[in-house]
């Protein structure tokens, strides 16, 4: 039947890899991800890019499209990338799994002309301490005195029609952000140089205003999720749902509701799910499941449409009763098969989660 072949394929599905974006105030992250949006939009077809809750998710067929001869998508199982919206390092840290941080990886971003500033250092310290991989997005390379811009391509291809004058401007500032990640105890280098990953940080100059080097962006992070985490990918997509509240808002029609990224299993319409509140974890049952309407322009009454599951990894917008007292950076599960004793082993893990958060 249906089921049973889903039931084969969900066995050991990959998952999108949770990536956040990183850096001083003013260096370009909103900029980032508007281009890697707008980018990925007109390059697909339609549907190449699906905006979630929270989350916009870039499928591996639309990378390659982007990236060209960088990528050659038979090298990649994992689906593509998923990018949390709300940039910064306020949201990476508060946004916990299971004490981790949520996002498996992350683009430190970092002016080229402006090199590291005090909240570069912090995120590096947040990155540190919680040990997420990390890609260095050398930004606003466009801004480099006599630059000949070459929107959206690669930047290896972009760099040979450069002046010898802006090329080596441009590496005089590279060669101080790679001594700057040194400081900081990180062997790094251009990432076209670098053999591994893990013990190397990769740095990829761009422009999120012109495009140029955003196809690099996207094909490093997939090469890095692919050989370091692909274990980490691995989940149960057919298992009940797992994920973090980024925010709770209220909704005309819906009152409270989550907006939850989900990184581990599937959420249903109807599904008991937990989740960590002020006071108490909250039980309650999933109404509805909503995403953006695509093509939403008019932000009219009708913003959302509804769904009837959501597979990780991936950001929806949860409705429920009950959920004034739900809190943003805690967990969510869903409960499954549900007797008493299964939801009572539930709640335990949301409290345990939710103290390991506080004590950070
Ligand atoms: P955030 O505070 O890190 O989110 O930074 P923003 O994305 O808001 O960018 C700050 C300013 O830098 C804005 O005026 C952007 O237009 C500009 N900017 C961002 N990226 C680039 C880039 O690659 N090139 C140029 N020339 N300007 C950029």
């Amino acid at each position: 039947s249906d089921a049973d072949t889903d039931a084969t394929l969900d066995a050991g599905s990959l998952r999108t890899p949770i990536v956040a974006v990183l850096g001083h105030v003013d260096h370009g992250k909103t900029t980032l991800l508007d281009r890697i949006r707008g980018s990925a939009v007109q390059e697909g077809e339609a549907g190449a890019i699906t905006q979630h809750i929270g989350a916009t998710a870039v499928p591996l067929s639309t990378i390659s499209e982007m990236a060209g001869a960088l990528v050659d998508p038979t090298d990649f199982d994992l689906p593509g990338l998923l990018f949390i919206d709300t940039p910064g390092h306020h949201s990476f840290s508060t946004l916990r799994s299971r004490g981790g941080a949520l996002a498996d990886i992350a683009v430190l971003v970092v002016d080229v002309n402006d090199g590291f500033q005090p909240q570069t250092e912090e995120a590096i310290n947040i990155l540190k301490r919680t040990g997420t991989p990390f890609v260095v997005a050398a930004n606003k390379v466009d801004t480099t005195p006599g630059w000949n811009p070459q929107q959206g391509e690669p930047i290896q291809q972009s760099l040979e029609k450069q002046s010898e004058r802006a090329t080596s401007r441009l590496n005089e500032n590279l060669y101080e952000l790679i001594g700057d990640l040194s400081g900081e105890g990180f062997s790094a280098d251009f990432y076209w140089r670098v053999q591994d990953f893990q013990s190397n940080i990769g740095v990829v100059p761009l422009s999120a205003m012109t495009g140029e080097g955003i196809p690099d962006l996207l094909t490093v992070l997939m090469g890095l999720s692919q050989r370091y985490m692909k274990e980490e990918m691995s989940v149960d997509a057919g298992g009940p749902g797992v994920g973090t509240v980024l925010e709770v808002q209220d909704e005309r029609g819906f009152g409270a509701t989550l907006d939850v990224v989900l990184y581990d299993g599937v959420v249903r319409e109807g599904d008991t799910v937990v989740v960590g509140g002020r006071d108490e974890p909250i039980v309650t049952e999933v109404r509805a499941l909503l995403q953006p309407r695509p093509n939403a322009e008019i932000r009219a009454e009708k913003q959302f449409e509804r769904v009837e599951e959501v597979r990780a990894a991936a950001g929806v917008k949860i409705a429920a009763p009950d959920l004034d007292e739900a809190m943003s950076g805690a967990p969510v599960r869903v409960v499954r098969g549900g007797d008493e004793a299964a939801l009572e082993a539930v709640k335990r893990e949301v409290r345990e989660e939710l103290a390991k958060i506080e004590v950070d």
